[in-house]
């Protein structure tokens, strides 16, 4: 990538001449990879500027019969997926999730019917880790003549990640959760599945997102996707390690979801009576950083919408504070980030007796 940076020596992909089509090579041996990954066909690869355009681009691209106008939706989805699917249809149902952070299949039974054109259950979830049923749901959507999408940002290099193998009709991913650059990202369109492009202009990615690509993210992407087919999928040793130690050290800690299958990579944990602002203030000073809820419009965090989706106060969610590890962590990174939370932890509460 580098190379190609330092060397300019790169031309447009579309172009016919030299430059052009050693670009382009660049580009189709990335979506080789990429298809690899996903035990896909290259064609079924849409390369776009993120898991966001990915998700616009399966909701908005996706033909609505007009017998059928509701779109059925996770608790649990992202803004690019909640906001999108409530900018198309006034009618968006949400499929709740249980106590323990799983998707309750029994509502989402009720919920998916006749009337469903679409329904978007993530893989994973971006805050608790959760890995949800999608196969199942599937099944339920497309035994009522419904499409899937399925929204695999969270999942994808963490877990074994097929479309087929899930059933779904689109499937999103993004190149910043896998170490390729931010700004990249692809979208899988099943055969058969029709998807109208949301970005028009020039023949791109065969039509259906216009636009020079951005060859060197998508070579990011490319390589990122070899990463993920030569050197496996993450362990959970880390995540483990780390949670153990916070419930041995430290009272008044929940992880969530801690019961059902989750990434391995992520930790989503509640430190009752903190709130989750100032353990991100502390944890940094001590060069550990985490995150929690989004910053709203005021400057402050609002609650983790996954845990509010569970069942927990928004007092909880105020308080969790989500953890990622990678393939870069190491055992002294987990062990710093232990100590950094006890410490933390003991001052924040101190300082509230
Ligand atoms: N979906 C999930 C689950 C995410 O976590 C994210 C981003 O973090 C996105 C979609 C959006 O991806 P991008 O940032 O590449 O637009």
């Amino acid at each position: 990538m580098l190379d190609l940076i330092i060397s300019g020596s790169y031309g447009n992909p579309s172009s016919t001449h030299y430059l052009g089509r050693e670009t382009k090579k660049i580009v189709d041996q990335a979506r080789e990879l990429v298809a690899d990954s996903l035990f896909c066909d290259p064609e079924n690869i849409i390369f776009t500027s993120g898991g966001t355009e990915a998700n616009n681009l399966a909701l908005r691209g996706i033909h609505f019969p007009s017998n059928r106008f509701r779109i059925a939706i996770s608790a649990a989805e992202h803004s690019s997926v909640y906001n999108t699917a409530h900018e198309i249809s006034p009618f968006v149902d949400i499929i709740p999730l249980k106590k323990d952070g799983s998707l309750d299949l029994d509502a989402a039974r009720e919920i998916i019917t006749s009337e469903t054109a679409l329904v978007c259950v993530m893989l994973a979830s971006n805050e608790t880790g959760a890995i949800f049923d999608v196969k199942k749901i599937a099944e339920m959507a497309h035994s009522v003549g419904a499409l899937v999408h399925c929204d695999a940002v969270q999942a994808y290099g963490k877990m074994f990640v097929s479309p087929y193998e899930l059933c779904v009709d689109t499937l999103s991913i993004s190149g910043h959760k896998v170490h390729a650059q931010s700004g990249v990202g692809a979208l899988f369109v099943a055969p058969g599945v029709f998807i109208r492009p949301q970005i028009t202009g020039g023949p791109h990615e065969r039509g259906f997102r216009a636009g020079t690509e951005n060859y060197i993210g998508i070579l990011s992407l490319g390589c990122a996707a070899e990463d993920i087919l030569k050197g496996g999928y993450l362990s959970s040793a880390l995540r483990d390690l780390f949670e153990k130690g916070l419930k041995y050290k430290l009272q008044n800690v929940t992880i969530n979801a801690e019961d059902v299958e989750r990434i391995p990579n992520t930790s989503s944990v509640i430190f009752h009576s903190i709130s989750s602002a100032e353990m991100l203030l502390h944890l940094e000073s001590y060069g550990v950083i985490a995150s929690a809820g989004s910053a709203c419009s005021s400057g402050f965090l609002s609650p983790v919408k996954t845990v509010l989706a569970m069942g927990k106060s928004t007092e909880d969610a105020l308080s969790t504070v989500r953890f990622s590890f990678s393939k870069l962590s190491t055992m002294q990174d987990t062990v710093t980030a232990l100590e950094a939370c006890i410490l933390s932890a003991d001052v924040l509460r101190h300082r509230l007796n």
